[in-house]
Formats: C-alpha cells, sequence, structure tokens
C-alpha cells in the first residue's frame, strides 16, 4: 500500500488532488491602430473608445519611443527596448557592420530575423510555453531567436479589416491546447488617412469614425464567446501625427553636397547620415545654424532621446522641428501629416486603452512610455520578462492587484 502511494504520490499532486485548483491561463489581446493620436478621440464621438475606457483603463496618452515611426516604434512594444537598443533604428537603416540595409518594402529585409534584437514577447510567451498568434505585428514576421509566433501572417496591405477580426476570433475559439492566449494584431488607419489629409481634416474624422465602428463590430463578437469575460484587451497606437506643410520645408541638398554622404537613410522628418571619410564636419557646420532642423553627432543627442549608440544610427542624425519638414530635394512634396519628431512632442503621442480581469475599471492612468507594454504583459500572462528599458512599476498602478 505504502509503495502504491510513493508510486502514485505525484500524479495526485500533478492531478490538483493536493493543490488547490490553478486559475483559470490569463489571456491578452492587443490591437494597434497605426498612427492613432492621443487626443483623436476627442474630434469626433467615438462610443466603442469611451465604452472601453468605461470598462478598464486609458491613459492620458502613450509616449512613444524616438524616432517616432512606425516600424521602431511597434518593435519596442513588441520588446519592451528602446530602438537603438532594440535594432530597427528606423523604418529604413543601414548596417555599415553587414554592410547591408533594411527597408519596410523590402520583404527579405522584413523577415530576416538577424536584423531584429531583443526578445519580442511572442517569444517570451513561447519560451515559457504560451500559445501566441500576430496578425501583422511587426517583426513577427522574422525568425527571430528562432521563433515566429504560433501563428502569424505575412504582411498584406490590402487585407479586409473584417476579416481580420474574424481571425482573431477563430483564433480564440481553437480548442484550448493550441488557443493563443497572446494575441497582437494591426490596422494600418488612421495613419494612412493622417498623412494625407492632415489629423486636423474632415477624412481623418471619418477615419476616426470606421475605427470606432470596427473597435464595436470587435468587441460584440468577442462577447459573444463563452469565456469572454477573460480576455484582457488593450487597445493601442505606435505614434501619433503632427501638421505639415510644404511651406514650412527644408531641402537637405540645398545645403550640404551630395559627394560629402556616404549613406543616407530615413525621410520626412528625420534621416541618419553616414558621412564620407572627411566630412562629418562639414555636413554638421552646414546644418546646424539651418532653422527648421537640428542635427546632432551621434552620440550628442539629448539623453531623453535615447539615441545615437547603436551603429545603425550612423554618424549624424538630422530631425525636423514640429511642423517642419526636411526633404532631399526642394521639389520634393510633402503631404498634410507626418510622425518621426522628437517623443516628447504632444502630437507624437498615442493611446493606451485597456480592460478585462486584470485592469481596474473606470481609472484614468497618466502618460507612460510605450516600452512599459511588454513588462505589463509579463505581468499579466505571468511571464518572466527578458531585460528591457521598460519600467513595470509605471503601469502596475493600472492593474487590478
Ligand atoms: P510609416 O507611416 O511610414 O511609419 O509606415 C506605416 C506603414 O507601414 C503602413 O502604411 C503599413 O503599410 C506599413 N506596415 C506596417 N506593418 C508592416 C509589416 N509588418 N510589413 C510591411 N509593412 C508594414
Ligand atoms: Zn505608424
Ligand atoms: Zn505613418
Amino acid at each position: 500500500m505504502k509503495k502504491l502511494l510513493i508510486l502514485l504520490l505525484p500524479i495526485l499532486i500533478f492531478s490538483g488532488c493536493f493543490t488547490k485548483q490553478e486559475p483559470e491561463k490569463p489571456y491578452v489581446i492587443m490591437l494597434s491602430m497605426d498612427g492613432f493620436r492621443w487626443d483623436y478621440t476627442d474630434k469626433v464621438p467615438t462610443p466603442n473608445f469611451d465604452k472601453i475606457a468605461k470598462m478598464g483603463v486609458k491613459a492620458k496618452s502613450l509616449r512613444p519611443s524616438f524616432p517616432t515611426k512606425t516600424f521602431p516604434n511597434h518593435y519596442s512594444i513588441a520588446t519592451g527596448l528602446v530602438p537603438d537598443h532594440h535594432g530597427i533604428v528606423l523604418n529604413s537603416f543601414y548596417d555599415p557592420e553587414t554592410k547591408r540595409k533594411y527597408e519596410i518594402f523590402d520583404r527579405t529585409a522584413v523577415e530576416d530575423g538577424s536584423f531584429y534584437d531583443g526578445e519580442p514577447i511572442w517569444v517570451t510567451a513561447d519560451n515559457q510555453g504560451v500559445v501566441s498568434g500576430s496578425f501583422f505585428w511587426v517583426g513577427s514576421e522574422a525568425d527571430i531567436a528562432g521563433k515566429h509566433p504560433t501563428y502569424w501572417k505575412r504582411y498584406d496591405h490590402k487585407f479586409d479589416y473584417g476579416q481580420r477580426i474574424d481571425t482573431v476570433i477563430a483564433w480564440l475559439q481553437k480548442p484550448e491546447a493550441v488557443r493563443p492566449h497572446l494575441i497582437l494584431w494591426y490596422y494600418d488607419e488612421p495613419d494612412h488617412s493622417g498623412h494625407k489629409f492632415g489629423p486636423d481634416s474632415p477624412e481623418l474624422e471619418r477615419t476616426i469614425v470606421m475605427m470606432d465602428s470596427l473597435l464595436g463590430v470587435f468587441l460584440t463578437k468577442l462577447e459573444s464567446l463563452p469565456n469572454a469575460g477573460q480576455f484582457n484587451v488593450i487597445v493601442t497606437s505606435d505614434h501619433g501625427m503632427g501638421n505639415i506643410s510644404n511651406d514650412r520645408k527644408i531641402a537637405l541638398y540645398d545645403h550640404v553636397k551630395k559627394e560629402w554622404i556616404e549613406e543616407i537613410e530615413g525621410y520626412n522628418p528625420n534621416y541618419n547620415i553616414m558621412a564620407n571619410k572627411g566630412y562629418e564636419d562639414s555636413i554638421y557646420m552646414a546644418l546646424q545654424s539651418v532653422v527648421g532642423i537640428s542635427v546632432w553627432k551621434t552620440g550628442e543627442l539629448p539623453d531623453r532621446l535615447i539615441y545615437g549608440s547603436n551603429p545603425r544610427t550612423l554618424d549624424l542624425v538630422v530631425l525636423a522641428d514640429s511642423s517642419y519638414s526636411v526633404v532631399l530635394y526642394p521639389d520634393k512634396k510633402v503631404g498634410n501629416g507626418a510622425h518621426g519628431f522628437d517623443n516628447d512632442n504632444k502630437d507624437m503621442h498615442a493611446i493606451f486603452y485597456a480592460f478585462g480581469p486584470a485592469f481596474k475599471v473606470d481609472y484614468i492612468s497618466p502618460a507612460f512610455n510605450n516600452i512599459d507594454i511588454y513588462p505589463l504583459i509579463c505581468e499579466i500572462l505571468n511571464l518572466n520578462p527578458a531585460p528591457v528599458d521598460g519600467t513595470l512599476e509605471n503601469v502596475l498602478p493600472l492593474l487590478n492587484k
């Protein structure tokens, strides 16, 4: 009998006979709406955003990382690291060590894991036994540390917005053993409308109404699931949008000679420049006094930007001041909206809403940084986080603990 008990003991303990019932495994479902500025919901009625704010928490704003571009920031949200540390230093960059270029429209580069440093949340999840899904999150199409999310899709700009919702809902209906408990998904609006028509345009307002309705469709479908009460849902964005105009535009080649520059990466309003040998000071001196832009040698940027130590930031960083544009040639036309500016510029700030069992109800949080989201998700999913730049303490007050 004693022998039998010894044999059975581990099984009995494992099956929970001697332990308390395991709590439900938590979920995090995070949606990013590209370029959704912190104050867009004040422009038009947004009943679904208002609803989730009441159901959970809303940050006064979410401070993006510098530079306030799409790829650097989505990957900062995924890793908890600033772009200088995770390596996606711009939407397009040159790596002087490997002499290779990264560009967001170059599928080979986007899907090449060797460009991506840091540990994205889906890798942390997979390492600790959590199934994940990504519908177009930056980085998820690359093999990073030998891994993709469990379910992932190759980026397709035209993929129907409604079908994205249906896919996420279908993932949540998979059998428990293969059901993702971490889902990241993405819409490319209202960024596009903000660039084309400007953040104060009626077209942008119409897009915000559309994004709010999509959120409403998603919420209705989510609420119809039997375990709806278990989902922690985050709705966020990568950056905001600032007004620009062709009247406030600086053309770099009006000030610097082409032969001074070996590589120039980026587009309005920021660039990383590699100087031809001996011309770093020439470029710096030529741009220093130009009204409407700042120029720094990498290593001399203000500390708060946390940028310039990564070799991919090259020799010099050029950044337009708020509402200014910087282009290469004077005949280049700019649109009506841009982002990429200083992350202290309030127009660059993004949104953060969240609700579910992990979150407080009807709570307005002070602004925090987007690098704090990775530690927040780890906390909710009970994952041991990789080392990050973000701070869990900044976001603990959001939680229901
Ligand atoms: P930007 O506004 O220049 O920072 O870039 C935004 C654009 O990035 C969007 O319009 C998307 O089309 C594009 N984008 C977002 N995610 C991906 C992805 N995973 N692969 C390729 N392009 C993407
Ligand atoms: Zn973006
Ligand atoms: Zn954009």
